[in-house]
C-alpha cells in the first residue's frame, strides 16, 4: 500500500492535451462562507510539437507584479501555431495572497516560499506549495519563477540562478542565461533555505531560474520589460518558439553573486531608517548605509548602520519605519575574473 496521496487540488487543465487551455488549478477550501469552497486559481496549458516543457510561474508572493502583469500578456498573445513544445503559465501562485496585494495569504498567513515541499492536508497556502512540489515541477524541465521586492524591499532589474555544478550545467546555463539577457545576473546559494520554490525545483532536478524585477508593489516598467524579452528569449533559446522577434537591447550582463548573509543589513534597532545610499550604488565595507532614529528620545544621536562588504547596492527598503532584524538591503558582488568557471576543474 503506497503512502505517497496525489494533491487534493483538482483542475479542469490537461496537461497531455495539444492546443491551449485555459483554466484553474482549485484548491478546497471549506469554510464558513463556503462549506465546499474551493480557490481557484487562473493558469494556462498549451501544447504543440514535441518540445521541452517551460513553467512560467508569478506572484508566489502576492505583492509583486512584473511576473504576473508579464505572464497574463503571454496568455493573451502566444502564437500556439508556432510552439514546440508545453508552456504552463501560472500567473499568481499564491492567488488568495495576489488578490488581496500582500505578501503572504489573508487566508492562513502563508508565506509559499517559505513552505515548500508543502503539505497536501495543510492550509491553503501548503497544499499549492505541495502541488506544485508534487505535480507541476515533475512535469516540467525548465522553470521560472518570477518575483520583486514586494512592499518592504525595491530591487535593480537582477536574474537569480543556480550556480553550475558540472561543465554541461555550465554550458545550458550560459546558453540560456545569454538568451534571457537580464542587465544583471547573480549567483546565489538559496542561503541554505530548502523552503523555496527553487529548492522543489532542484529536488526534482528540473533547471530553474528565479529573480527580482522591481519591487516597492508596483510594476517596474524596466523589470516588465527584463521579464517580457526574457520570456521570448529563453523560449527560442530552447526551441520552443522561432527566433525572438522582441528587440533586446545589446547589453552586457553583469555578473554578480550573493555568497552570504554578511551581504545583508538588518535593523540593530527599533525607529526610522534614513538611508545613507540610493539603490544601485557602488559602496564599500565600512561605509555608512544608514542612520535609525529614535521615535522616543528624538534628541539623541541616531544609530548608525553600516555595510560589512563592498558591492552593489542590488535592494533597499521601502518602509522607513523598522523594527530590530528588518532587512534595510542587501548587496550583490561581481564575478571574481578569476574564479568565474563556477564548476569544478577536475
Ligand atoms: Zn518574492
Amino acid at each position: 500500500m503506497s503512502t505517497i496521496q496525489p494533491s487534493l487540488i483538482t483542475t479542469d487543465l490537461e496537461f497531455d492535451t495539444d492546443g491551449v487551455q485555459y483554466g484553474t488549478l482549485r484548491v478546497p477550501y471549506s469554510h464558513d462562507r463556503s462549506a465546499y469552497g474551493r480557490v481557484p486559481i487562473p493558469a494556462m496549458v498549451a501544447k504543440r510539437g514535441r518540445g521541452p516543457t517551460l513553467l512560467l510561474t508569478g506572484a508566489n508572493h502576492g505583492d509583486e507584479y512584473e511576473g504576473p502583469v508579464a505572464l497574463m500578456r503571454l496568455m493573451r498573445e502566444l502564437p500556439i501555431d508556432e510552439l514546440n513544445g508545453r508552456l504552463i503559465v501560472v500567473p499568481a501562485l499564491n492567488y488568495p495572497a495576489y488578490l488581496a496585494g500582500t505578501r503572504t495569504s489573508p487566508i492562513d498567513k502563508g508565506n509559499l516560499n517559505r513552505v515548500f515541499p508543502g503539505n497536501r492536508n495543510g492550509t491553503v497556502t501548503e497544499m499549492i506549495a505541495h502541488y506544485v512540489e508534487t505535480v507541476l515541477i515533475p512535469l516540467a524541465d525548465y522553470a521560472i519563477d518570477f518575483h520583486a521586492g514586494g512592499s518592504s524591499l525595491n530591487y535593480l532589474p537582477t536574474l537569480f540562478v543556480d550556480r553550475p555544478q558540472t561543465l554541461e550545467e555550465a554550458d545550458r546555463l550560459e546558453r540560456i542565461l545569454t538568451a534571457f539577457a537580464p542587465p544583471r545576473a547573480m549567483y546565489w546559494d538559496y542561503l541554505g533555505e530548502d523552503r523555496v520554490l527553487g529548492a522543489a525545483a532542484h529536488r526534482q532536478k528540473t533547471f530553474f531560474m528565479t529573480g527580482e524585477f522591481g519591487g516597492g508593489a508596483t510594476v517596474n516598467l524596466e523589470g516588465l520589460e527584463v521579464v517580457r524579452a526574457g520570456i521570448a528569449g529563453v523560449m527560442s533559446a530552447l526551441e520552443m518558439l522561432p527566433e525572438s522577434t522582441v528587440s533586446r537591447p545589446a547589453r552586457t550582463i553583469r555578473r554578480l553573486e550573493l555568497t552570504g548573509e554578511h551581504l545583508y543589513l538588518f535593523a540593530p534597532c527599533g525607529g526610522i531608517f534614513e538611508p545613507a545610499f540610493r539603490l544601485g550604488d557602488e559602496v564599500v565595507a565600512g561605509q555608512l548605509a544608514g542612520v535609525i532614529h529614535d521615535p522616543v528620545t528624538p534628541w539623541r544621536d541616531p544609530v548608525p548602520v553600516v555595510f560589512n562588504a563592498s558591492g552593489v547596492a542590488l535592494c533597499i527598503r521601502t518602509f522607513a519605519l523598522v523594527q530590530p532584524g528588518d532587512c534595510l538591503g542587501h548587496l550583490g558582488q561581481d564575478v571574481d575574473a578569476l574564479h568565474s568557471t563556477q564548476f569544478p576543474q577536475t
